[in-house]
């Protein structure tokens, strides 16, 4: 049987992965690129369940991955949906404080916003100016961050497939999941369940199964992904007036979650969530989805036993706000005292794979490893959707600073 031979090979379709093979063939339209993805199409997981916001860049570390490409993408993706007619709205979020603690640490994320060059940040500094904006929040002091936009993810991996398919003439396998790697000298054999490929090059942009491929090319893989699912509920129709952008608490800065919080989607609504509970199944989108395989390596990855000895208290309380209405809805009113369970109706979930080392460490910033040809992204939870167009230029750059030594 002949193998069909690709400059570069990108596991998974998902914003990153697209954003990849888009900008190889924009690169060098010669390329000849393949995309595999084990779904029938793109963005069925985290790219597609997110919360549709386009982050600004406030909350992270100064020269981190994460600041850099969240910016750069940001920019990026107003371009390409401007271009491409993406539905967006630069409608802006406040981040409001409701304890004296939480003062202390919003002044930090503010500082952080400067420092990131973030620019017409306001201090909202009384209830009064933080209801001139949402009028029915509650909160001592706040932050209003006027870049903040929500953008239809879905379309955008859409739009990014139809370019690479139909203008750059991409090849991809859909509804083929890889399930072994081959590094040799003559180039790389990538074997998925229907068929096998070679390349010179490759890129996992696997999401929730990132370490799973990374540990089918290499030996020292020390991060594994612990799964968190995220789940929502939407406010009544009735009851949309309540929120008019997006409302967000402050987030706890050792945990890498953002806190539940409330936003309007690009295609009409309010969610209020993500909550971060433990998912027994990667993909498991329901609190009784369970996999055998994927719990047992959660629970043999000593790392996950110090995540737990850490975390115990606030995990406990995501699994109970996960099970107990009223419980989600009391920390929802902490921001919008008016909301009432009934407001709630349940809305979807995303289940985020955040990658943690042996020693416990929940990653915080983009992972992305590189071992001569073939490169990994270990870890891109959020803003990687935001992010998506920079980290895919990025990856292309680091492949082709390959292509420059040889
Ligand atoms: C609840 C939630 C809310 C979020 N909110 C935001 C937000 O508002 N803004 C933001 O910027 N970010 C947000 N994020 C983060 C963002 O969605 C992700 O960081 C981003 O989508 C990651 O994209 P990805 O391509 O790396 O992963 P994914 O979209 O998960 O794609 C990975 C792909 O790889 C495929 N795959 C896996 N293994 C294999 C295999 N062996 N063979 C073939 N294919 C394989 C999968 O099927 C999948 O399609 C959120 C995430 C979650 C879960």
């Amino acid at each position: 049987m002949s193998v069909k031979k690709y400059d570069t090979i990108v596991i998974g379709a998902g914003l990153v992965g697209l954003s990849v093979a888009y900008h190889l063939k924009k690169k060098n339209p010669d390329a000849k690129v393949l995309v595999i993805e084990k779904e029938k199409d793109v963005a069925k997981h985290q790219s597609g369940n997110n919360s549709g916001v386009m982050h600004s860049g406030i909350y992270y570390a100064p020269g981190s991955l994460k600041a850099k490409n969240c910016i750069a993408g940001y920019n990026s993706l107003i371009e390409f949906a401007d271009e491409h007619q993406i539905p967006y709205e630069l409608c802006g979020k406040i981040i409001v404080a409701t304890t004296p603690t939480e003062v202390v640490k919003l002044n930090d994320i503010y500082e952080r916003g400067i420092n990131n060059g973030l620019q017409n940040l306001r201090k909202l500094s009384s209830l009064q100016e933080i209801q001139e904006i949402e009028p029915h929040c509650t909160g001592i002091k706040g932050i209003h961050v006027p870049q903040t936009g929500i953008i239809d993810y879905p379309k955008m991996a859409a739009t990014l497939l139809s370019i690479y398919q139909n203008q750059y003439g991409g090849d991809t396998a859909f509804g083929e999941r890889v399930i072994r790697i081959h590094n040799q000298n003559k180039g790389i054999l990538v074997e998925t369940d229907k068929h096998t490929y070679s390349a010179s090059n490759m890129v996992s942009c696997a999401g929730l199964f990132s370490d799973r491929v990374a540990n089918m090319t290499e030996q020292e893989n020390d991060l594994r992904i612990i799964p968190f699912r995220g789940e929502y509920y939407k406010l009544s129709k009735e009851k949309e007036y309540l929120v008019k952008t997006l409302i967000y608490p402050v987030p706890d800065p050792s945990f890498p979650f953002l806190g539940v919080h409330f936003t309007r989607m690009i295609r009409g609504g309010v969610e209020a969530g993500p909550n971060a509970v433990l998912a027994f199944k990667r993909e498991g989108y329901k609190f009784q989805d369970f996999n055998l395989k994927d719990t047992q390596e959660t629970f043999s990855w000593p790392g996950f036993w110090k995540i737990a000895a850490k975390y115990g208290r606030t995990g406990l309380g995501e699994m109970y706000r996960s099970l107990s209405k009223a419980a989600f809805t009391k920390a929802l009113q902490k921001l919008v005292p008016e909301i009432q369970e009934s407001d709630l109706v349940p809305g979807g979930a995303g289940v985020r794979a955040q990658a943690c080392d042996r020693n416990g460490k929940l990653i915080d910033d983009f992972d992305i490893l590189k071992n001569n040809n073939i490169i990994h992204v270990r870890n891109a939870p959020s803003p990687a959707a935001t992010s998506s167009l920079a980290i895919g230029k990025y990856i292309v750059n680091q492949l082709n600073e390959q292509e420059a030594l040889v």
